[in-house]
């Protein structure tokens, strides 16, 4: 399994990246993306330790482990410039929280995100055709989420990647040990978004190919 999409203590997720790591390895997990909540504010704090505690990890344990951030709330027109800062203080994996059906996400985020060249344009909420058109020219993954709240829409999604030919990928969102998704949750998630039974690891083939296209598969 991989999860290109969790929460760290330093922002709102309650584990050390030691730990959540060491309880993703206890679930067999192959790789992990750290995506912690950045803005202006605290991306040149967060992405340095990140990528610190990455390097560790990655010398003493089976799970890879990948630095990154989900840029959360920010003004759409200020998303291209901190997705170049993030890429340029270490970020491997630039995730754009979207614009998910239950919070007030700025309209106009996922299309930012998009010409922004994002990795993972996550929960996207009621995307349009045009979106998921510009994300499978880009290459950009769509995210089915195991959230709840932000799994709302997953069907649609699903629905509008689909006709566009955009990949998709299945994260967790992970804030606590409880969010984790064992393989048989996220096969269920999956399928839940009218997927079929195939997609599982489809989606788990697309994560894979990104972590090989940033040079970060084992
Ligand atoms: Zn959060
Ligand atoms: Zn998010």
């Amino acid at each position: 399994m991989i999860d290109l999409h969790t929460h760290t203590l330093f922002s709102d997720g309650e584990l050390l990246p030691s730990e959540l790591v060491r309880r993703m390895a206890a679930l067999g997990y192959e790789a992990v993306g750290l995506a912690d909540h950045v803005d202006a504010s605290n991306l040149d704090f967060v992405i340095p330790r990140l990528v610190k505690v990455s390097e560790d990890l990655n010398l003493g344990q089976s799970v890879r482990v990948v630095p990154g951030v989900e840029l959360t709330h920010v003004p759409p027109a200020q998303i291209g410039g901190l997705v170049a800062k993030a890429r340029t203080l270490g970020a491997k994996i630039v995730v754009l929280h979207g614009e998910t059906v239950v919070e007030p996400v700025a309209p106009g985020t996922n299309r930012a995100g998009l010409e922004a060249g994002v990795d993972v344009l996550a929960h996207p909420g009621l995307i349009t055709a045009e979106d998921a058109a510009m994300a499978a020219r880009k290459g950009i993954l769509l995210e089915i989420s195991g959230r709840a709240g932000h799994s709302f829409s997953n069907g649609h999604v699903a629905k509008m990647a689909r006709e566009a030919g955009a990949g998709l990928v299945l994260n967790s969102d992970a804030h606590a040990p409880r969010d984790l998704m064992t393989e048989d949750f996220g096969r269920r998630v999956v399928e839940g978004a009218g997927l079929g039974k195939g997609a599982h690891s489809e989606l788990l083939q697309n994560a894979r190919r990104l972590l090989e296209k940033i040079g970060c598969a084992r």
